[in-house]
């Protein structure tokens, strides 16, 4: 290496973050000191609302998930210190495994370290030179990189997006996929079921019958939809009054409403879950999820079929929520998910009002560019089941005070915003 490129990384790197900083746009870290729930103990505001964690369950800190993952440690030590296919399977892995199976009704689930790993795993495994993966325009970073590794890795296997949710688009995507001479194989068309910026949700019996009539197989990554959506959380799929088995592949995260420590899975046939054993990169070469996340993910899985009422009291949080953020004299776009997103436009100033609820005691934070595009910055308020109708109470006071001092500071009224998809990364 010449002396020269050392000389220009540390300087170009320095350019890049005070670029960052000089724009506002530099993301600031916050540090919690105690466990998350309805409120959390932040180091330099103390006990404030927490309205920006995928805690919607509120099974992060919940005595019984806890007590397994100390369970899982005194029973199977720290972790196997190998990949599953050498000696780092555990029965807790087994079992988490067949949860998640009997959780979806679907045959067979694989646990992986990330949904983000689940999602470098299935592409690349599952899909074949000559196939064509067809994905939403706003699809997860995941899908998205995903996607791009099972393409680089596999030549001849093909890809295109659709506009966001836009089934005409999706028809003629997959219309000119069965044109195209060189797709020979499988058409893979791939979703998030709750899409995570915007709250709002795929609508998944369009997109099936879509997939059917192209004879396309259908992937759905529910991570913000698991434990949210549909009357006993079973996700976007139940919302829609459809069974699993609709849904060819489910990947989806444990790392939110399941617990929300980590690890992810994909959920689907027996012979797809026994390839992606055979020949699934993130775990022949990397570690199995840790025995304390396996033995807590499962035991959240399990309140969460026991007590399906968790997922209707989130619901009604969610409608306090919203109707205090209107009473405050902010919009929030519609959505039926736990997400209620506030479209401020400006990435300085969302990530400006996001430090200053943070003095008026609630927790949330503000998303600009490059998460989402230029122009649609927004404050993302989640909600918890965990809460309760006094924190949705402080939220919008909170609310209230912050608009009443931007109407006045800026001339710039954020009542009247234009709603728009935005297109993330
Ligand atoms: C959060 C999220 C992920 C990443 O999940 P991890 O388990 O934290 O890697 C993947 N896909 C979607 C749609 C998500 O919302």
């Amino acid at each position: 290496m010449s002396t020269s490129t050392a000389i220009a990384f540390p300087s170009r790197t320095e350019q890049i973050l005070e670029s960052l900083r000089s724009s506002g746009q530099l993301k600031l870290l916050q540090v919690i000191e105690g466990p998350m729930d309805a409120t959390v103990r932040l180091r330099g505001f103390g006990e404030v609302v927490c309205l920006c964690s995928n805690n919607y369950l509120g099974l992060a800190n919940h005595p019984e998930v806890i007590e397994a993952a100390h369970e899982g440690l005194r029973r199977y030590g720290a972790g196997t210190a190998s990949v599953r296919f050498i000696c780092g399977t555990f029965d807790c892995h087994e079992r988490l495994e067949a949860r998640i199976a009997s959780f979806y009704g679907v045959e067979a689930a694989y646990s992986f370290t990330s949904c983000w790993n689940a999602n470098e795993a299935i592409f690349p495994t599952l899909c074949e030179p000559g196939d064509m993966i067809v994905s939403d325009e706003l699809n997860h970073a995941s899908i998205i990189d995903g996607i791009r590794l099972a393409v680089s890795i596999k030549k001849g296997l093909h890809r295109a997006v659709y506009k966001h949710n836009d089934m005409n688009a999706l028809d003629d995507r997959l219309r000119e996929a069965r044109a195209n001479a060189a797709v020979t194989g499988t058409i893979w068309v791939v979703t998030d079921g709750v899409f995570s910026m915007e709250g709002d949700i795929a609508d998944l019996p369009s997109l099936r019958e879509v997939c059917d009539r192209h004879g396309a197989l259908l992937v759905v990554d529910d991570s913000h939809g698991t434990g949210v959506m549909g009357a006993t959380g079973r996700g976007t799929h139940e919302h829609w009054g459809m069974p699993a088995t609709r849904v060819d592949f489910f990947t989806g995260t444990l790392g939110k409403a399941l617990g929300g420590a980590a690890g992810g899975y994909i959920a689907g046939s027996r012979a797809g879950i026994d390839l992606l054993i055979q020949r699934g990169r993130p775990t022949l070469f990397s570690n199995a999820l840790p025995c304390t996340v396996a033995c807590s993910a499962d035991k959240a899985i399990e309140v969460l079929m026991r007590e399906p009422q968790r997922v209707q009291r989130l619901r009604d949080m969610v409608a306090l929520a919203r109707e205090g953020i209107t009473r405050a004299g902010f919009q929030v776009l519609k959505s039926p998910t736990a997400i209620c997103p506030i479209i401020v436009h400006d990435t300085a100033r969302a990530i400006a009002m996001s430090r200053r609820l943070l003095e008026l005691g609630v927790f949330v934070i503000g998303f600009g560019y490059p998460v989402v595009p230029e122009g649609h910055a927004r404050l993302r308020v989640q909600i918890s089941a965990a809460h309760t109708p006094e924190h949705m109470r402080t939220l919008e006071i909170a609310l209230a005070k912050l608009y009443a001092e931007t109407a006045v500071s800026a001339g710039n009224d954020p009542r009247h915003t234009e709603v728009g998809g935005s297109r993330a990364r």
